[in-house]
């Protein structure tokens, strides 16, 4: 049996919303972005809510509007994707890794004040693989001059002492990536309240004009409107030709959550008595469930991956330590400060996970992962 690391779940009815956006006369981002924002500013409970062309774009225009650049720095985790650090790289500050606590593998509060310096503007805490990272906690260590902005690309549907992203922090940036829990293929959201951020966002979202393109036209019987350029700003706005997917699945991702708690039980389960690490959970959290991640000793991830595969078991890593890329490593000099996160991006596995995976195929999954262990582990 073949099992794809993913399966997307859109349709032929989703197909035909983005024919109704091609009947009109605007491809851009227009009414059914709006639409989709109020949407997203409802679902988290906050006042604003900004489509952004990915959440690599949204996180430029978030920290450009927060005129953190060159002299800055930013505290990010070790352990997570590489656009986490490299929005810092891109805009002229400076990352600051920090490592990640050894059970939840997430920034912690205290690592972010060991790292805090009198340059700290902001920190991206990331909810990794659905978690959530205590970001109320982070926001007393660190202090209201320190931005928290919270990487959610991991986490649109998880929810911490009961509440949902956005509420503790200046800024939460989402990604609609293909394999992302809510997607339109590329896309993303920044959520605020703060509204002299989002002002800003408005603008730098698109080359920090005064007026986007639906207004400089929209005025009176689509007259033209005159506009200025008032500020720096990159092209990060999301166009209704993928907005216009997002809507059921924003409807729909309570429900999915159901289906994905259930998976993730299955394999804790099943995974219980092997000799593998998992993420921990915690207490309070209600987690999203994005990533389903195992860990080996790193000397035998190859041959355990290669078993998977050799299963059937499509797998992927999530994700090397960041310092520890080749990039990073030439920036700072590649000594492994950052153990944690180093050993857990050493050995790490995600397993095929999402709604949409079958009985057999979860089944088939975890019968590859035994036999891994006895295979490869033993
Ligand atoms: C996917 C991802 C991103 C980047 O999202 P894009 O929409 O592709 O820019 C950032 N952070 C994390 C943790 C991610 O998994």
């Amino acid at each position: 049996m073949q099992v794809p690391f993913y399966r997307h779940s859109l349709s032929r009815a989703d197909a035909a919303r983005v024919a109704d956006v091609l009947d009109t006369t605007f491809l851009t981002s227009g009414p059914v972005g709006r639409d989709v924002e109020a949407r997203l500013a409802a679902f988290f409970g906050v006042h604003h809510a900004l489509l952004t062309s990915s959440w690599t774009t949204g996180a430029i225009a978030t920290l450009m509007s927060l005129d953190i650049g060159p002299g800055d720095e930013v505290i990010v985790p070790a352990m997570t994707f590489i656009a986490t650090a490299n929005v810092v790289e891109l805009v002229g500050a400076t990352p600051v890794f920090v490592d990640v606590d050894p059970d939840t593998l997430m920034m912690t509060p205290a690592g972010a004040r060991a790292a805090r310096t009198d340059r700290t503007r902001a920190a991206i805490p990331v909810h990794l693989y659905g978690q959530m990272a205590d970001v109320a906690g982070l926001a007393a260590a660190l202090g209201p001059e320190v931005a928290i902005i919270e990487d959610c690309a991991h986490c649109f549907e998880g929810r911490r002492d009961g509440v949902r992203p956005g509420r503790h922090s200046r800024a939460a940036i989402f990604s609609f990536y293909a394999t992302k829990n809510v997607t339109c293929g590329e896309g993303g959201a920044v959520i605020s309240n703060d509204a002299a951020l989002v002002d800003a966002l408005r603008k730098v979202r698109v080359h920090g004009m005064s007026a986007a393109a639906a207004d400089r036209f929209s005025a009176g019987g689509g007259g033209f409107r005159p506009w200025d350029m008032e500020r720096l700003g990159i092209k990060a706005n999301l166009p209704d030709l993928l907005a216009c997917l997002l809507p059921p699945q924003i409807d729909a991702i309570d429900a999915q959550l159901v289906r994905r708690r259930k998976i993730a039980k299955r394999y804790r389960a099943a995974f219980a008595g092997l000799p593998l690490r998992m993420q921990a959970e915690q207490a309070g959290v209600e987690d999203a469930h994005h990533l389903f991640v195992v860990w080996v000793p790193p000397q035998r991830r190859r041959a355990c991956v290669d078993h998977l595969n050799a299963n059937g078991v499509q797998v992927t890593v999530n994700y090397d330590a960041v310092p520890s890329t080749a990039y990073y490593r030439e920036r700072f000099g590649g000594a492994n400060h950052f153990p944690v996160s180093f050993e857990w991006g050493a050995g790490c596995i995600s397993l095929p996970f999402f709604p949409g995976l079958a009985d057999p195929e979860i089944e088939h999954v975890i019968a590859s992962v035994r036999s891994m262990c006895d295979a490869a582990l033993a």
